[in-house]
């Protein structure tokens, strides 16, 4: 049996329960061995100065993942000269674990991501190196799904009938998730902790107090 390797990335900006339950309900579902956390180093979507270090967003990282035996962070985009890019991440990782046996991908990805993933770069090549994961999340259509992956990725993706998943004759499959809705997100929490309010059950007790600590996101940079 192939290793089923599923795939976080993101800023994590800082890392928070919808990241790690929607993870959490991914890892289940599809009976994965082990879930990366990768923190973009540079997100091209995202200017730099906007961002907090890298060092830190690892450091809640691994708090937040704490000892869950399943789930793993890494630092490879960190090690990747330049912008981050996922599907440039996606052949590193097949080249890395090449010698190890065979492996299966899992991009994990929340709807809000996916409806934008035709602006990532060389995103088509993403579907040849991974099958897709969509987890859900309030304020995201669902129903912009199939449309979104006919138009921009291929006609041929069909949804099985009773099924979750989009197959395609040539491309990995594409599956949606029925996780748990959780309204929660970064820009949230940094505008919440900019207007000196609580960010309690929002994130992890370790990462909560990390943020007090550390004084992270004191002053609010996004404006929001
Ligand atoms: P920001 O507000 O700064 O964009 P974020 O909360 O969206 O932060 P990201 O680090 O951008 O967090 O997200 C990483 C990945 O996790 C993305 O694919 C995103 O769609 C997904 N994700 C984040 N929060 C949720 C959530 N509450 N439910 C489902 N998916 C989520
Ligand atoms: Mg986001």
């Amino acid at each position: 049996m192939p290793q089923r390797i599923g795939i976080l990335g993101g800023t994590f900006d800082p890392v928070h329960h919808g990241h790690l339950r929607a993870a959490e309900e991914a890892l289940e579902a599809l009976h994965l061995d082990r879930i990366l956390f990768i923190p973009a180093a540079s997100p091209p979507h995202k200017s730099r100065t906007a961002v907090q270090e890298l060092d830190h967003r690892m450091e809640m990282l691994r708090l937040a993942i704490g000892d869950h035996p399943r789930f793993e962070l890494s630092d490879l985009e960190g090690r990747i000269p330049g912008k981050s890019y996922t599907v440039v991440t996606l052949r590193t990782l097949h080249g890395l674990l090449a010698g190890e046996g065979e492996r299966q991908f899992f991009l994990l990805v929340g709807m809000d991501a996916f409806l934008e993933l035709s602006t990532w770069w060389h995103y088509r090549e993403l579907f040849e190196l991974s099958s897709l994961v969509v987890l859900r999340r309030p304020g995201h259509p669902e129903e912009a799904l199939q449309g979104f992956l006919k138009a921009h990725v291929s006609p041929l993706y069909e949804l099985g009938i009773g099924s979750d998943v989009f197959v395609h004759p040539e491309l990995l499959p594409v599956h949606v998730m029925s996780n748990t809705y959780l309204g929660i997100s970064s820009t949230r929490i940094r505008w919440l902790v900019a207007r000196g309010k609580s960010i309690r059950y929002l994130v992890p007790r370790e990462v909560l107090r990390y943020i007090a600590v550390k004084r992270l996101y004191e002053s609010d940079s996004d404006g929001r």
